[in-house]
């Protein structure tokens, strides 16, 4: 671009500067051969009025220190004398003697056959037979001989130095500007969006100046905003507790979130590439591969990790209305459907174990119209009344269970754990149901519980309850308490029938009673409860047992600090 502008500025004045130079001295030659041609004629005049035509006196005529040549032909055409040359050619054919002649005045400057050079010339009439031409070399004329050509040679070179120095200053006032304008844009096109030009003139370069600065403004804006929505968007993408996955029309990824990812137990990059390399499971890819239509469906995923999901897709369409991918959105529902089964399965306990005991006082209760003898009847009564005692104890269970389970804040009263340890021991001293009670209380634990102490109560009559129900006729159980760092320990330990290993997981169950022959009248719901009341206290409940040897219950409660604590 600089070499450019400097060839072709440079070009232009060299071709101006001959330009001119030709125009100057054509026009300068014109007027000096006119002015010639006046002197010329002067010098006739001047001859023929003082009638001196001797070559003395003609030789003494000059210009520029050069002698006119002075020429006098007849009306024949014939040389009568000449100043320069002798023995000369008919000279009547030359037209500035043939119009002189004709005119009386004539000028001409021509090549002149006799000299072999150009000449001006002037002719006047002497008379009708005579003509006098008066003639200078051309060259004796011209102001731009050779012994000026040195001076002119210096101007060019001055002016064009002079030019140079002017193209240089119209390169640097043209090409910084662009410099700064193109490495502006190789900024802003490397991110560096805050790049703006520092260009104050008041031209069109300037103007073009402040145009990209507004453009690169405006670029800077909109693109600071759609990264903020990105960032919104991967933010929202990022935290939901639903699986995102778009992909184009050939099934290739174009977004997925982590929590999709973990579903699917991708663990890397997969945008760009077939989502059917990624999800094993044919469902859910025919179903992104159908037309895309907005469509819901419920589909079990077997790998990784089995859950049951559901599934919405909705097609994304660009600007012209054309379907260019779709978007589908993943809820892991096991969590839900297991709780409804849940639900469904103990509304359908709950009623069971209604059903029975229910079962049995209408049954007695008809049979007992008929019935005359006084002692069935006596037991019959027994029998309706136990069941009805075992109606209650159900209806309790499942009250108390539904009241841990609704109340989502806990009593906070600070209690003495052992306290309530020696009223539930209290309850049951020397024998309960006609077995042999021996229970043990070893208490080195802490004597500072936040809770609610009923709950505690209850926890504790019911594994107490247990160890005597599920034990022989002899019952021992050995109750311990302790601490160990910020934890609280109970121990409630008995030498019972222990609990099989198979069944271990799932006494916590509600309803879930070991083995049914051992129909102890118990509702199965007596653990649920308990695990219930050491998760409100922040516990933990664990289990070990031997069959027929005994079983151990330990809890573990996060001891709640003292105010006192705290001061120092
Ligand atoms: P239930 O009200 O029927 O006793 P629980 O939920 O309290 O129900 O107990 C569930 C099952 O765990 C019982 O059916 C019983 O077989 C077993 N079990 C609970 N505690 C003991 C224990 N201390 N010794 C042996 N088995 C027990």
């Amino acid at each position: 671009m600089k070499k450019r502008i400097l060839a072709s500025s440079l070009i232009t004045v060299i071709f101006a500067l001959i330009v001119v130079t030709c125009s100057f001295i054509a026009l300068v030659n014109i007027k000096e051969i006119d002015k010639t041609k006046e002197i010329l004629s002067t010098y006739n005049e001047v001859i023929i009025k003082n009638n001196i035509f001797n070559d003395k006196d003609l030789n003494e005529f000059s210009i520029n220190r050069t002698k006119v040549r002075f020429t006098i032909v007849d009306s024949e055409g014939n040389v009568i004398n000449d100043t320069d040359n002798d023995n000369l050619e008919n000279h009547l054919d030359r037209e500035e003697i043939e119009e002189a002649f004709k005119n009386g005045n004539a000028s001409t400057t021509r090549f002149s056959n006799t000299q072999g050079i150009d000449v001006v010339y002037y002719a006047t009439k002497i008379d009708e037979n005579t003509v006098i031409r008066a003639s200078v070399p051309l060259s004796n004329v011209r102001v731009f001989s050779e012994g000026y050509i040195k001076y002119y040679i210096i101007i060019i070179i001055f002016v064009i130095l002079l030019s140079l120095g002017l193209s240089l200053k119209l390169i640097r006032a043209i090409i910084y500007p662009v410099k700064e304008l193109e490495m502006a844009t190789y900024k802003i096109a490397n991110g560096d969006y805050s790049r703006r030009v520092n260009i104050f003139t008041n031209d069109e370069i300037g103007s073009l100046a402040s145009t990209f600065n507004d453009m690169a403004e405006q670029l800077q804006s909109r693109i600071s905003d759609s990264a903020d929505k990105q960032n919104k968007l991967e933010a929202i993408l990022e935290s939901m507790e639903s699986g995102v996955i778009a992909v184009d029309n050939k099934q290739n990824v174009i977004l997925i979130n982590p929590y999709a990812k973990n579903l699917f137990g991708i663990n890397r990059d997969i945008i760009g590439e077939n989502i059917s390399e990624y999800i094993i499971d044919y469902d859910i890819i025919s179903f992104m591969r159908n037309v895309p239509e907005i469509e819901t469906k419920e589909i079990k995923l077997m790998h990784p990790i089995p859950r049951e999901l559901r599934i919405k897709k909705a097609p994304i369409i660009n600007s012209r209305k054309i379907p260019i991918g779709i978007v589908v959105t993943v809820l892991d529902i096991t969590d839900i459907k297991r709780l409804e089964n849940m639900r469904s399965q103990f509304v359908a306990n709950v009623s069971h174990e209604l059903k029975t005991p229910l079962t049995s006082i209408k049954g007695f209760a008809e049979t007992l119209k008929y019935v005359e003898d006084n002692n069935t009847r006596n037991k019959f009564l027994d029998i309706i009344d136990k069941e009805a005692e075992r109606l209650t104890t159900l209806i309790n269970d499942i009250l108390i269970l539904s009241n841990i389970e609704n109340s989502n804040k806990m009593k906070e009263e600070e209690f003495n754990p052992s306290e309530v340890i020696e009223d539930v021991i209290n309850m049951f001293v020397n024998n309960f149901n006609n077995k042999e009670v021996k229970i043990c209380f070893e208490d080195k634990g802490t004597k500072i519980l936040i809770g609610d102490r009923d709950k505690f109560y209850q926890m504790m009559l019911n594994l107490v309850e247990n160890a005597i129900k599920y034990s022989n006729d002899s019952v021992k159980i050995n109750i311990k308490t302790y601490e160990n760092k910020d934890y609280a320990y109970v121990e409630v330990e008995d030498n019972g029938m222990g609990i099989p290993k198979e069944d271990l997981p799932r006494i916590f169950e509600r309803f879930y009673r070991v083995d049914k022959s051992r129909a102890k009248g118990g509702t199965g719901l007596g653990l649920a409860i308990v695990k219930h009341i050491t998760k409100m206290f922040n516990g933990e409940i664990y289990v070990d047992s031997i069959l027929n040897k005994g079983t151990k219950f330990t809890i573990k409660i996060r001891k709640t600090k003292k105010l006192t604590d705290f001061i120092f």
